[in-house]
């Protein structure tokens, strides 16, 4: 969407990309190239890149660190950022739990925990979903008992990510169970070195991601920890929902991999012509690419229409859906053109130089079973077309 760019949007968009090419080390770039997780060395030097240059937090307030950019700037780094395949923000610290202190803490607890959210001295992951409780989060059983200036929490949670990274979860318990599902839900912040807390690791289908469900026996958290009030964690939960406005349909990472899928199949020769030429390819190519085009143009009408303010509603819904389906129907294509070297896993690979077609071939498969995920948390598709169905075409 840079044909829309003012003059102004023009010359931040080069100041970012500048900074990219000069400041993104090599290392980092080859590793989210390659699909690898960047693990916690990594996210930490570049994160100090990042605060050095005081866009750690582009979505956030000036006056609590962040740069204060208004929204189409947040969207043109956004943009430039996955171009140049630099890693995000540390996605909880700086889009989840941030906001939740800015919105709803004390004084004291953004003293306490601010800093060091952003400056990504503590890691944060997110502690909501359950056994027996995703789509249907509000029937959360995870149960923390005031006892005098502590809780003291028993039960499960599920699924955490980067939770082997991390060193503080903020997480949604069950405070009361006399009223609506709704009600009686509190969100604590705790250690996860808390004595009574223990892990156990579940390997994603990639064969290199963790994440963990979480067993809680008789765990103490002081009531400082209490973030808004008690039994008002579902009004919380939904306000941290209404932040996934930027970046949710991933045009930009999609856009990105198109270019590298292209330039593959361009590259290779089957036959006596480019496979990009096989009139199959070239059509599922093409259709993608257009479904990415009018996707792109429509997150840009939902967030800068003049009407919306910015604020996406219920049509988020619409962005998430195709934006997932769009980013594995690639995975999917990349699979295709990539042929046998599709059977390398990216920790096969030599870490020196892996030439681009083998490089971007041990992506695909990395994501091919990766992105499994991706229609499935954050609210399924399935909870997303009922939402869709209900909320904005009223059926
Ligand atoms: C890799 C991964 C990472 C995750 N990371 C985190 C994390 O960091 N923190 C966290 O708290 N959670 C996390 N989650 C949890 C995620 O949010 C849930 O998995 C998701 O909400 C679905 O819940 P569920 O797994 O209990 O499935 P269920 O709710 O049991 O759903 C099972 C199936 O039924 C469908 N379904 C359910 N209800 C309906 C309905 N009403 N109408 C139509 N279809 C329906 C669903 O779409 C799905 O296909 C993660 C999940 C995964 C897979």
């Amino acid at each position: 969407m840079e044909a829309f760019d003012t003059t102004d949007d023009r010359a931040f968009r080069h100041e970012i990309r500048a900074f990219f090419r000069e400041s993104l080390p090599e290392d980092v770039r080859r590793t989210v190239m390659t699909g690898l997780p960047t693990g916690r060395e990594m996210a930490d030097r570049w994160h100090k890149v990042m605060l050095a240059k005081g866009w750690a937090a582009p979505t956030w307030p000036k006056e609590h660190g962040g740069t204060g950019w208004s929204l189409k700037r947040q969207y043109i780094f956004e943009q430039e950022r996955v171009a140049a395949w630099a890693p995000g923000p540390l996605i909880f610290n700086i889009d989840m739990v941030g906001p939740l202190f800015i919105r709803y803490g004390t004084p004291a607890q953004n003293a306490r925990f601010l800093p060091r959210v952003l400056s990504g001295e503590d890691h944060w992951c997110q502690g909501f979903s359950e056994p027996g409780s995703g789509s249907d989060l509000a029937s959360l059983k995870c149960r923390a008992v005031r006892k005098g200036d502590r809780y003291v929490i028993n039960g499960a949670k599920i699924w955490q990510t980067a939770v082997y990274e991390s060193d503080m979860m903020f997480g949604l318990f069950r405070t009361d169970s006399s009223g609506r599902k709704q009600q009686g839900i509190s969100v604590l912040v705790l250690p996860l070195a808390s004595k009574g807390l223990s892990l156990r690791p579940i390997l994603l289908l990639d064969g290199i991601e963790r994440v963990a469900q979480c067993t809680f026996e008789d765990v103490e958290v002081p009531v400082e920890n209490l973030i808004g009030e008690e039994n008002q964690g579902w009004s919380i939960a939904k306000y941290l929902l209404t932040l996934e406005r930027l970046g949710i349909a991933e045009v930009g990472a999609s856009r990105a991999c198109l270019g590298r899928l292209k330039t593959l199949a361009g590259a290779e020769i089957r036959g006596n012509e480019p496979l990009l030429l096989e009139p199959t390819l070239l059509k599922e190519i093409a259709d993608v690419e257009a479904d990415l085009d009018a996707l792109e143009a429509t997150e840009y009408r939902f967030l800068f229409d003049p009407q919306s303010n910015g604020e996406l509603g219920p049509e988020s819904s619409i962005l998430k859906i195709q934006g997932t389906l769009i980013r594995q129907r690639l995975t999917e294509l990349t699979m295709r053109v990539a042929g046998p070297f599709a059977q390398e896993t990216a920790t096969d690979l030599p870490s020196s130089a892996p030439d681009e077609a083998r490089s971007f071939a041990a992506w695909a498969t990395r994501h091919y079973f990766n992105f499994r995920k991706i229609s499935i948390y954050g609210g399924s598709n399935e909870i997303q077309r009922n939402i869709v169905a209900k909320a904005v075409l009223g059926l």
